[in-house]
């Protein structure tokens, strides 16, 4: 892995170096949270966040996306003909995405790029933007990367991963195109032994802080129905209100809606994020709906996390740990406590 040295302050030069090949998305102080933007200026920049409040997801799907455009005027040779909505796909970098949120995107990738059906703009977007990782030097308690195959300073996902020491950062490739990045960028100097050593330090000092509340391996075993129809379900539904801010801010939560919305003879067809928690959400076209009540709303959200992904794609969890639905949860539903029942609840087969 090829390292390198950034000092503290020689951090904005640097990004304003990327910011004149890239768009640059980092995150930036909003009130009392941080938020990822694309920059107009270095100075906006602010690294001294745990985690954003929104998961960076939303650079690759929005939560609200103008795909098509198109007209209904009955006198217009191309009404009702969708006309995709330009946008701009050029080169893209995301500067302190955290490991947990870049490994979302991986996750995530298994909905949008498949070797069946490849979504146009993830898959463009992904292939054009850099991940500049910042490990996590000090995880949040309600972190749990380490408990779901991850860390805080997992590189998986990521271009580059930086660790922050005393006086700068220790900068590591990840990817060959972190690589190549690394090697492009000379405001950077070597990575000497002292501050080498001082990074696997702090890595390994962050790695024992955080929590592992359970172990989800046994669950890829259980059976299916065995944890579908466990009564515990309605326990943990009891007291969700199914506002669904669990799923917009988690950052492997893929679903979305396609709606038309037409003024006058003007329309555009839009894709906006969608949650399972939703009581619409699975309402068919002939009226019925599967998941009528909240139980099993509920149920489908966990399971389709620590259930389906992993019999489907023997990946581990759709989960990584990020802690954002335990942080915002407003009635206090805690995801790990969730998976601690499911797991204490399964039988094992012999
Ligand atoms: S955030 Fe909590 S209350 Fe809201 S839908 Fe999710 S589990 Fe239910
Ligand atoms: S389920 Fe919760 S902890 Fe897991 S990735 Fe989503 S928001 Fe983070």
């Amino acid at each position: 892995m090829k390292e390198a040295y950034l000092a503290k302050d020689t951090l904005l030069p640097l990004v304003g170096l990327l910011m004149a090949r890239y768009r640059v998305a980092a995150p930036v102080a909003v009130g009392d949270y941080h938020q990822f933007q694309i920059l107009t200026q270095p100075e906006q920049l602010d690294l001294t966040y745990r985690n954003t409040r929104l998961s960076p997801k939303d650079l690759f799907h929005p939560q609200s996306e103008k795909l098509f455009r198109f007209s209904t005027a009955a006198d217009d040779p191309d009404a009702n003909i969708l006309k995709e909505v330009e946008r701009d796909q050029g080169p893209r970098l995301v500067f302190g995405i955290r490991p947990c949120d870049a490994r979302a995107l991986r996750l995530v990738d298994v909905n949008f790029d498949t070797a069946d059906c490849q979504d146009p703009w993830w898959v463009e977007r992904r292939r054009n933007t850099l991940l500049v990782g910042l490990g996590c030097t000090a995880p949040c308690a309600t972190c749990f990367c380490s408990a779901v195959g991850s860390g805080p300073f997992d590189p998986g996902g990521l271009d580059l991963v930086l660790t922050e020491l005393a006086d700068g950062y220790a900068v590591a490739a990840a990817s060959e195109r972190g690589e190549a990045l690394l090697a492009d960028l000379d405001l950077l100097s070597a990575l000497d032994q002292d501050r080498a050593a001082a990074a696997a330090e702090v890595q390994k000092t962050a790695a024992g802080t955080v929590a592992r509340p359970f172990d989800p391996t046994p669950l890829g075993d259980k059976a299916m129905t065995e944890l579908f129809q466990s009564p515990f379900w309605e326990e943990v539904a009891f007291s969700c209100i199914n506002c669904g801010t669990c799923t917009f801010l988690c950052p492997t939560c893929w679903c979305f809606d396609i709606q038309d919305e037409v003024q006058k003879d003007a329309g555009v067809r839009l894709r906006n994020w969608d949650s399972c928690m939703f009581p619409l959400f699975t309402l068919h076209g002939s009226g019925h709906n599967p998941r009528q009540q909240k139980p099993q709303r509920v149920r489908q959200r966990f399971m389709h996390k620590f259930k389906y992904y992993i019999d489907k794609y023997g990946d581990g969890p759709a989960c990584v740990g990020c802690g954002r639905c335990v942080q915002f949860c407003p009635v206090n539903i805690d995801i790990r406590q969730v998976v601690a029942l499911m797991t204490a609840r399964c039988v094992c087969p012999a």
